[in-house]
């Protein structure tokens, strides 16, 4: 009877065999039929997993070529119309997904607030959707055929639509009555499939804040696609925090189970009563899918079994959090991860052993219990408790530095502040600079990869990195920038480069996550209290600072960032980890000054994206994060000028937290955007310095100066110039030199027109 539900699994590969699939096969240096075998022998073995750890409910339809919204899209032939005309489906499934020569891609947002990215369905009035089932159907027999009945993943309608975009009609919900008759062809053609089908249908929309529209039509929809057959049972799930709106909907539906997040939705007990009347079946998420710490397996059971005084224990099924695609694969790779910290992380496969394990404990009697669950449980019980303990978590000075904070406050206002940055600047007026990185070229990365495997001495390292920044620092010299950077040339990345120098931070081997298609990131593993050993930037930033008379801005990466873009530890807030961590950038930005840097930026490109799901939880992130930006900069004293950067430009309902960061300076991204975006920052009466991107980076196209000045102008028209600063959008790591100089030269070139 144990019942137990893994709601998707990662596709990538335990060794990003599909990465490396895909990209030889867009290289064109392998063929379908390769790409098509890796992807099929990716699944069996995903399967086996599963199997092997006794799961009882294994998905089919959760592995992707690419993107599973993207495969509803075909599912649905929500084809946009560009792409019809290419016949061959996996090379119009590509386009859609990346392009192809002169058509192109469709866009790609993030998945709620994770760092997945998914692609937009493009949605028109002339759309005309068919089902095509042959991805799900395959799927499915080939599970059968490794003797696995999966049940069917899909995303579910409401979500899919509210995911999407309406490219020539007002709003995609009047798309529903098109696009549920295929939903419903969909599920009649499942049901001939076998006796009885499982169908999972995600609707995570329902984990954010929702309309009474979006309500209305999930009972619709479930309405009509729970009435279709009897042999197919419906769970519909949600996760990331709770959904009980759509829980109290969906209880009064035909569907047979619901699947709720109780490790970011809590909340979601307050449903348990209504879950129980209804007699649906309760499909409980308690295994984290989304961060990679090792469960408390007792209080896990302990919470099953106190659900279960409300909803009966038949009709539990216990569940991970979300789809495992959001942690790395396993553990297994790992010989390089300290044992110590090994014990207190569990990965994907990991993950399905805790699953079973809980699933044993809460549904068998104690004496049922083997030895092997036994020995399990108390090695648990074992690694929980040394955590608790650790020296190598636990530093009572970075504790104690927190709580003997006495002011986040700059020494001066803004106001009094600036006016003694300017003096001692003295920049002209419309300021240039860019966001910190310039290129990463092949050579670069051999340098930093041959340090790191001992092939160059470390002195052989510094040299190179050091005639990088000549060069870099030279070319903006002649370029005429007026405030230099020294152009990141040691930084991998910029979480990782700062998280290696800090203590509390590991970083495994082979930790990726998959962020779209093939790429994949390697988040930090943020395990204890953090502290700085040593300066981390000082040197280089000095150095180059010593090869200019103009100002060198020093580069970090802010708190928020460095928090946001990791696995971070569950055993205490994360209010408390961010604020540690501006503590060790702080001491940085202090050193920093007191070695003669005038200008520091620090990074926040990730700071919106810990915005929770949920209205009501904002203000409390809020609160933190900006105390932890400010934690860092009130380090400086009134004539440091701060700056700081963040990656996009809609700061329509975020501007009063942006103005309480008390950063001199922000560079932002507007220039895709045009000035609409910016047109906030007059409306609240924004008085600090802004640097709104005048070029695209993420082009490789050079922008002439006739655009930049007109970009200039119109940024002119809503801020004057004593407010402006010139610049790129953001870094120009991704660039190459040939597409850079002539593009900072035409921006040089265009300020100075209105000089
Ligand atoms: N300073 C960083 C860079 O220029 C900022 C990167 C970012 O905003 N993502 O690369
Ligand atoms: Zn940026």
């Amino acid at each position: 009877m144990p019942q137990n539900w893994v709601t998707g699994f990662p596709r990538i590969g335990e060794q990003r065999e599909l990465k490396r699939a895909l990209e030889s096969y867009w290289a064109k240096k392998s063929g379908v039929k390769e790409l098509l075998e890796v992807a099929s022998s990716l699944r069996k073995r995903h399967w086996e997993y599963q199997k092997k750890a006794n799961i009882s409910y294994i998905s089919s339809n959760d592995f992707s070529l690419y993107d599973n919204m993207l495969d509803m899209s075909i599912t649905l032939g929500a084809i946009p119309k560009r792409f019809r005309d290419i016949e061959d489906p996996l090379s119009r499934y590509f386009a859609m997904a990346r392009g192809s020569k002169n058509i192109t891609a469709m866009s790609m947002t993030k998945w709620l607030n994770t760092n997945y990215h998914y692609i937009v369905p493009e949605l028109s009035k002339e759309d005309k959707y068919k089902l095509n089932i042959s991805k799900i159907k395959e799927e499915y027999f080939e599970a059968k055929e490794c003797g696995i009945k999966s049940k069917i993943n899909l995303i579910g309608p409401v979500t899919y639509l509210a995911f999407s975009r309406a490219i020539d009609f007002e709003n995609v919900f009047d798309a529903f009555d098109k696009i549920m008759p295929i939903y419903e062809e969909l599920i009649r053609e499942i049901a001939n499939f076998d006796e009885e089908i499982t169908v999972q249908f995600d609707e995570p929309l329902f984990a954010k804040d929702v309309t009474s529209k979006e309500l209305s039509l999930l009972k619709i929809a479930y309405d009509r696609l729970s009435n279709i057959s009897n042999n197919i049972k419906i769970a519909v799930v949600t996760y990331f925090e709770h959904s009980n709106e759509a829980t109290n909907i969906l209880v009064n539906t035909n569907i047979w189970a619901l699947g709720v997040d109780f490790v970011y939705g809590e909340e979601n007990i307050k449903s348990l009563e209504a879950i129980k009347k209804s007699g649906k079946t309760l499909i409980a998420g308690l295994i984290d899918g989304r961060n990679v710490w090792i469960s408390d397996i007792e209080k896990k059971v302990n919470f099953l079994k106190n659900i279960s005084q409300i909803v009966s224990k038949e009709k539990i099924i216990i569940s991970t959090s979300c789809s495992l695609l959001h942690v790395p694969y396993t553990l297994k790779y790992e010989n390089k991860l300290d044992d110590e910290i090994k014990n207190w992380i569990s990965f994907g496969l990991e993950k399905l052993d805790e699953l079973d394990l809980v699933t044993n404990l809460f549904f068998k009697n104690e004496n049922d219990l083997n030895a092997k669950d036994k020995e399990l449980l108390a090695k648990n019980k074992r690694a929980l408790h040394f955590r608790k303990s650790s020296k190598r978590i636990h530093n009572n000075e970075v504790k104690n530095r927190i709580k003997n904070i006495i002011s986040i406050e700059r020494e001066l206002p803004y106001k009094e502040r600036i006016e003694i940055q300017k003096k001692i600047l003295n920049l002209p007026v419309l300021p240039t600079t860019t966001i910190g990185s310039f290129p990463q070229t092949s050579e670069l990365r051999k340098v930093r990869r041959d340090f790191k495997n001992n092939l160059i001495s470390s002195d052989e390292y510094t040299k190179e990195i050091k005639k990088y920044i000549d060069d870099c620092v030279a070319f903006q010299e002649e370029c005429d920038l007026d405030v230099l950077v020294h152009g990141e040339p040691e930084r991998n990345d910029m979480v990782e480069y700062f998280g290696e120098m800090l203590d509390g931070f590991a970083f495994s081997k082979n930790g990726w996550v998959q962020s779209y298609g093939s790429r994949c990131v390697k988040p930090p593993l943020l395990f204890g209290d953090v502290s700085r050993p040593k300066p981390m930037s000082v040197d280089w930033i000095t150095y180059a600072a010593s090869k200019t008379k103009k100002p060198m801005k020093g580069m970090l990466t802010g708190p928020v960032t460095m928090l946001n873009w990791s696995f971070v530890r569950d055993d205490q807030g994360r209010d408390e980890s961010a604020k540690q961590i501006a503590i060790a950038i702080g001491d940085e930005i202090n050193d920093l000054q007191k070695a003669g840097i005038k200008i520091i930026q620090v990074d926040e490109a990730a700071f919106k994206e810990g915005y929770p799901l949920r209205k009501a939880k904002r203000i409390i992130y809020e609160k933190w994060a900006v105390e932890s930006f400010k934690i860092s900069t009130s380090v400086a004293e009134a004539k440091t000028q701060i700056h700081t950067h963040m990656c996009y430009s809609d700061f329509n309902d975020i501007i009063e937290t942006i103005e309480a960061l008390d950063a001199d300076v922000i560079t932002i991204e507007t220039s895709r955007s045009g000035n609409r975006l910016l047109q906030v920052f007059k409306k609240v009466g924004y008085k600090k310095e802004i640097g709104p991107g005048v070029y695209d980076i993420h082009s490789p196209r050079i922008p002439t100066v006739k655009e930049i000045k007109e970009q200039i102008s119109k940024l002119l028209e809503v801020l004057p110039k004593e407010q402006l600063w010139i610049n790129p959008d953001c870094g120009l790591k991704t660039r190459k030199w040939e597409e850079v100089k002539p593009s900072l030269k035409n921006m040089v070139e265009a300020v100075k027109s209105f000089r």
